[in-house]
């Protein structure tokens, strides 16, 4: 069935600036062919014999949007475009994806960093956005670790540490799910449970991951007396998640037991747990849902999966992000599907008689942008 667009609202939202509320950081410098095509997975290994990953939607989905930005027609064979990508040059590629998706702003998650990737301000003038800089809680107590530092002494150099590490930044994020799954105690953990786990944490050989359910649910408290906004990485992502323990329902009695914190809570990715994270928003007064990664990943069906996050989340509550990370492609495909998929909804919704064009291109505006800026406080 196709869907016939409203061409007042498409030209609104297709020159919309938009906040990007969830990215990282991009590879520097000439990426190969086996690289880009890693990076478009979420897969840790390559693909076997005979298989792309680039068959699949995020290809498709590149091969749709970034060509025109490199003076290419939509739809080139991929070996053509990253022929062209290599002729242009790593920094000119850049510029020009990230600059063809109309980004305002860029929230950058800068918690997953090695050498090879650029810094905040190269990312803010290779896309001509203001950045903004999100503190993962995991990391800063990791960086604790590698002081010389004991149990006893954990709680208050954490507490010091994230203060220092958040002094110019919009957010916190959460990796919970990676590291125990969303089944944790709710409450906030005693001071002599913390030095316990902390002990126990530090004691441990080499380079230690924070994983332990005590220290987790410390940090997040912790986060919480910080008062930023916690972005809480929920539903899909790479390999080392738990994806049942990624369910943000598992995750209920914690927002239940913050609710009168007045923190916000941004539920990130979601899917495919995305009905229950629209849910959560609805019912919960601090739980938000972020769109970015979902979009990029399902490429053209992010029609239907748009769609989804529709159904149930307060539409103050929805969030644009692309989630781009490693290659520009990411972040234009994020905002150019995203573009393209919410001006097919909205035109339904239109010709249904479901909604005014002009309340569908408010409601763009908040979800897109506004909604961003209020609650990060841009
Ligand atoms: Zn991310």
């Amino acid at each position: 069935m196709t869907t016939l667009m409203n061409d007042h609202l498409v030209g609104t939202v297709a020159t919309l600036p938009l906040v990007d509320g969830h990215c990282h950081f991009l590879l520097d410098g000439p990426v190969d062919a086996s690289r880009f095509e890693l990076a478009c997975s979420e897969s840790r290994l390559p693909a076997p014999a005979g298989i792309s990953y680039l068959d699949g939607a995020v290809g498709l989905a590149i091969r749709r949007w970034c060509p025109p930005a490199l003076d290419l027609p939509p739809g080139v064979p991929m070996s053509e475009y990253l022929e062209r990508r290599t002729t242009l040059g790593a920094d000119e590629v850049a510029r020009r994806l990230l600059r063809r998706a109309g980004l305002s702003h860029l929230l950058i998650d800068t918690g997953l960093a090695d050498g090879e990737l650029t810094s905040l301000s190269r990312l803010g003038s290779l896309s001509g956005a203001d950045v903004g800089e999100v503190v993962r809680l995991e990391t800063v107590a990791e960086q604790l670790a590698s002081e010389e530092i004991t149990g006893a002494k954990f709680a208050s150099a954490y507490v010091d540490s994230l203060i220092d590490a958040t002094r110019d930044a919009v957010a916190v994020k959460s990796i919970v799910a990676y590291r125990h799954g969303f089944a944790i105690d709710p409450g906030r953990p005693t001071r002599r449970e913390v030095e316990e786990a902390a002990g126990e944490w530090l004691g441990r050989p080499g380079k230690p991951r924070v994983d332990h359910p005590v220290l987790l649910r410390f940090l997040l408290w912790s986060a919480i007396d910080r008062g930023l906004p916690i972005q809480i990485h929920s539903g899909f992502g790479d390999r080392d998640v738990h994806l049942p323990q990624a369910d943000p329902a598992v995750l209920q009695p914690f927002l239940a037991g913050t609710e009168s914190s007045g923190v916000p809570m941004v539920l990130l990715h979601c899917y495919p747990y995305h009905r229950q994270a629209g849910w959560l928003a609805q019912v919960y007064r601090h739980v938000y849902l972020d769109v970015g990664l979902t979009i990029a990943q399902v490429g053209a069906r992010a029609d239907g999966v748009l769609a989804e996050f529709f159904e149930l989340a307060p539409f103050g509550k929805l969030l644009f992000s692309t989630d781009g990370y490693a290659l520009p492609e990411l972040y234009l495909v994020g905002a150019a599907q995203f573009r393209h998929s919410l001006s097919k909804l909205f035109s339904g919704w239109v010709a249904d008689d479901a909604i005014r064009s002009s309340d569908a291109e408010r409601l763009a505006a908040m979800v897109g942008a506004l909604n961003a800026k209020r609650l990060y406080g841009i």
